[in-house]
């Protein structure tokens, strides 16, 4: 079935060839083509599902039914097969660039898809249903397979930003990295402007201060983990969505031919099913804002017309490079060197308006840039940064349970600098004079004080 879904693609796709996807870098090096490349397949997915949108309003005009209900199957295998093609595509990319696999980031992948395969189908919520119904039937197998060509050919480009259904629904600061980052920098402001009460509020083991960790959150799981796209199904009359007029606009762009048939008059108030952005997902571009007090360095704000998030892709490369010299102890050193880099679909509807201008999806993707990996949506979860995962996924559950303990891991010697009532009781009272530095945008030495506690600026 996956062949035949790729067949679909490359066919669609051949129509599409006065409006081909432009890739702008030609830079390369591993981690940026990687990204570029993955975002690539997100753009073209993107628009094939904004093309069959449009298929589904000619199906829709026709009254028929029987088309529809395949337009909305080859749409719901989209949404997996296509961001896959980008994960294979970007291995390729990165290899290409002389980068080996990860035998780490295999390994991931590797017990991913066995997880996808086996426990999906059996994963039960707290109501006792099904905690992850598949989009069409035969979806967590087709995607475990698909998962596991990738893997079988080595992962070397992690996907950095992935949702896995698996992962916590975030709201807690324990699943938070700017906290860590807070306690290791005392960036008291990081606490001011995010966690007020946690600092005077906190009260050390036993028993545990904190909020249990929060449930998987109860969605309808249809976009890929990994380079997902962020779309929602939406039951409803096509001019619900888009505006005729606007519609019948991107009709005319994408086939002159089609300009004069009256779609409009023969769908509207006419229930089917599309399409559409997740709202939730598809927001500004908050990330970019140059106001706020987590603003971003930029010059201007970003252009309306490119003021979204959504989807996009983030990548990481970790790579060992030994030394000649060796340690002091006379072994040889070896450095990991890591890579992230990220990449973005952009585009408009009828020259000037967003892609995501109306909620349904429609083609509007012309080209891929890099963007940069703090812009990039992330991942509660950890993506492929192993250690925070590991962390997660390990430590949290024990540190919930027994406090904590000396330990290797760099997030738990935090949560046991943090356990000190000094540590603690010196950000109070450095706020307690200083709380108004947090709020100077740009102020005295504003790296040190500003308050976002991201990853910016390593
Ligand atoms: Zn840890
Ligand atoms: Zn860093």
């Amino acid at each position: 079935m996956v062949v035949v879904v790729i067949l679909v693609f490359v066919v669609i796709w051949n129509f599409d060839i006065h409006k081909i996807l432009f890739v702008k870098s030609t830079s390369q090096n591993a981690g940026d083509s990687a990204a570029l490349v993955a975002s690539r397949w997100q753009a073209i997915t993107l628009n094939l599902v904004g093309d069959l949108n449009i298929m589904n309003a000619i199906a829709v005009s026709y009254g028929d039914t029987a088309a529809q209900d395949s337009i909305s199957n080859i749409q719901a295998r989209i949404c997996y097969s296509g961001p896959m093609i980008g994960f294979m595509a970007a291995q390729q990319a990165a290899k290409n660039n002389g980068v080996y696999q990860n035998q780490d980031f295999t390994d991931i992948l590797i017990d991913h898809a066995r997880a996808v395969r086996n426990d999906y189908p059996s994963a039960v919520g707290a109501d006792g249903e099904p905690l992850f119904p598949e989009p069409y039937p035969g979806c967590w197998t087709d995607y475990a397979n698909m998962l596991d060509l990738v893997a079988a050919d080595g992962v070397a480009a992690g996907p950095d930003n992935v949702r896995l259904y698996t992962d916590h629904a975030g709201g807690h600061y324990l699943l938070m990295k700017d906290y860590y980052n807070a306690v290791a920098g005392k960036i008291w402001c990081w606490f001011f402007n995010n966690a007020p009460e946690l600092l005077p509020d906190y009260l050390n083991f036993f028993p545990c201060w904190w909020a249990p960790l929060p449930d998987i959150p109860p969605l309808e799981y249809m976009n890929s983990e990994i380079f997902g796209l962020g779309l929602v199904k939406r039951r409803t009359s096509l001019d619900s969505l888009v505006t005729p007029s606007s519609f019948m606009d991107v009709v005319a762009d994408r086939d002159s031919s089609m300009a004069s048939t009256n779609i409009p008059a023969t769908t509207n108030g006419v229930a089917a099913t599309w399409y559409c952005y997740d709202s939730s997902l598809w927001t500004k571009w908050t990330a970019m804002s140059v106001t706020g007090p987590d603003a971003f360095p930029l010059t201007g704000p970003v252009k309306a017309k490119y003021d979204y998030a959504g989807a996009d892709a983030a990548v990481r490369i970790e790579a060992e490079a030994g030394r000649i010299t060796p340690g002091s102890h006379g072994t040889p050193v070896t450095n990991t060197i890591v890579w992230s880099a990220a990449a973005k679909p952009f585009g408009y509807l009828n020259e000037t308006e967003r892609p995501n201008s109306y909620s349904i999806v429609l083609p509007a993707f012309h080209e891929v840039a890099l963007i940069p990996i703090d812009a990039a949506s992330s991942s509660s979860g950890g993506g492929y940064d192993i250690e925070w995962r590991r962390h997660i996924m390990k430590h949290l559950p024990n540190y919930m349970e027994n406090g904590p303990g000396a330990s290797t891991c760099w997030y738990c010697q935090q949560l046991v600098t943090w356990e000190q009532e000094s540590f603690r009781q010196e950000g109070v009272i450095w706020l307690s004079t200083n709380s108004w530095r947090c709020n100077v945008p740009g102020g005295p030495g504003s790296g040190g004080w500003r308050g976002g506690g991201t990853r910016r600026g390593h």
